[in-house]
């Protein structure tokens, strides 16, 4: 059976096509600055090692995109398929929809639910909306499933979800922790439990969106994640944990709501305490350089990390293994080494030369640590294609 899988930014989309259940991609593509003239396209052939890479494209639309790949896909040329309609599903790592969880068929009132949640999830959930819309102009006739990120996190308690908020708001609007990142901590979860059991890991998945998970035998117990993506740990330009008064505060001083969210949204996290950049490349450069400010957005960002830990540590009631995962979680090694330095008193022991070396996937403890410390490198993809199959096979669509 084959599966495609698309992951899509604001201006983004990557492609990887899944055999299932043997989970072999067979090929896969990625599609930048969507909505310019000057797009990137880059297709792979995995079956023979053939590429085609087009440096500046125009990409008006996601259509642009989708065909491109489309046509590779079945191409004479470079292609794995002789028609599209091989394919039994796209599967999207879709992010929140009011009164919709776990993976479903995007039906319309899935689809509603996304557009009803575009005020807690503005730049993922429009992207999706539109994505998913033109997927199926373009595919009428194929199954497209959502892999909700809320979904993994449907197993924290209550006590663990809840705001205190007046009770009627959960009731009548749902105002509670969702958590997001699942497809990536549900991989975490499997892929941390292979080489023994674990029963109190506590995930870390620093990328452009950074979050913190408490996993239980298995199962998210807590997220640092709330009912926004806004909270938690500092994110790339976006903010985490804020005092909610610091908005009518601002409003109070002459801002508009507009401005106010901008700043929450686009202009907040890492970029917003640095000044220097949404990337922590650039922040640790300007650092290393000098630059007071990048060094104290690193500072707050290794301390929000270490606060989560601790408050899951607690909750967790000890901690067995410490798994880094994302952009940052996989490449880091002083993002890492800061965090765990700070960690000895919990039994996290360092091997800081296995720390430098480490890029992707290994384990950075010394030997003897009593918790072990794991990068694992983010695969949301085969975390989604694995979901997308099993409801394949259970519903018989
Ligand atoms: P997204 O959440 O958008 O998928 P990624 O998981 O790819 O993003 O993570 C992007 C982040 O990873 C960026 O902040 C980038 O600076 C960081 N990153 C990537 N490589 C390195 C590296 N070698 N050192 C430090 N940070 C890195």
């Amino acid at each position: 059976m084959y599966v495609l899988i698309s992951n899509v930014g604001s201006t983004s989309l990557k492609f990887k096509l899944y055999r299932m259940p043997q989970e072999e991609v067979l090929c896969e593509a990625r599609v930048e600055r969507i909505g310019s003239q000057d797009g990137i396209y880059r297709y792979k052939n995995d079956m023979n090692g053939q590429e085609r890479s087009l440096p500046s494209v125009p990409l008006g639309s996601y259509v642009d995109g989708i065909s491109m790949f489309l046509e590779d896909m079945c191409g004479a040329e470079r292609g794995v398929l002789t028609s599209v309609n091989e394919v039994e599903a796209v599967g999207f790592k879709t992010v929140v929809s009011k009164g919709f969880n776990g993976t479903v068929l995007l039906t319309d009132e899935v689809m509603q639910g996304m557009r009803d949640y575009l005020f807690i999830a503005p730049v993922h959930n429009s992207a999706y909306i539109s994505a998913i819309d033109q997927f199926r102009s373009i595919l009428p006739d194929t199954p497209m499933i959502g892999v909700f990120e809320t979904s993994f996190h449907s197993t924290v308690p209550l006590e663990n979800r809840l705001y205190s908020l007046p009770y009627e708001w959960y009731e009548k609007y749902g105002l509670a922790k969702n958590g997001y990142h699942g497809a990536s901590f549900a991989y975490v979860s499997q892929e941390a439990r292979r080489d023994g059991d674990f029963p109190r890991i506590i995930g870390c998945h620093l990328g452009g969106s950074c979050s913190i998970c408490a996993i239980k035998d298995g199962k998210s117990y807590d997220t640092s994640f709330g009912f926004s993506l806004q909270t938690g740990v500092p994110h790339a330009n976006r903010c985490g944990d804020t005092d909610p008064y610091t908005v009518p505060f601002l409003l109070d001083q002459g801002m508009s709501l507009k401005e106010v969210m901008e700043g929450l949204e686009k202009r907040g996290g890492m970029l917003g305490i640095s000044g220097v950049s949404n990337d922590l490349r650039e922040i640790q450069e300007a650092a290393e350089a000098g630059n007071e400010r990048a060094q104290l957005a690193i500072n707050v960002f290794v301390t929000a990390i270490v606060r989560y830990i601790g408050a899951f540590y607690a909750e967790l009631g000890g901690l067995d293994k410490l798994v880094f995962t994302g952009g940052i979680g996989e490449n880091s090694a002083t993002v890492r080494g800061m965090v765990c330095e700070r960690l000895s008193h919990m039994g996290v022991e360092l091997d800081r030369e296995a720390n430098m070396r480490t890029r992707g996937s290994g384990y950075i403890s010394s030997p003897d640590s009593p918790v072990k410390v794991q990068v694992i490198a983010a695969n949301e993809e085969l975390g989604i294609a694995r979901e997308t199959y099993r409801h394949l096979k259970e519903t018989g669509k």
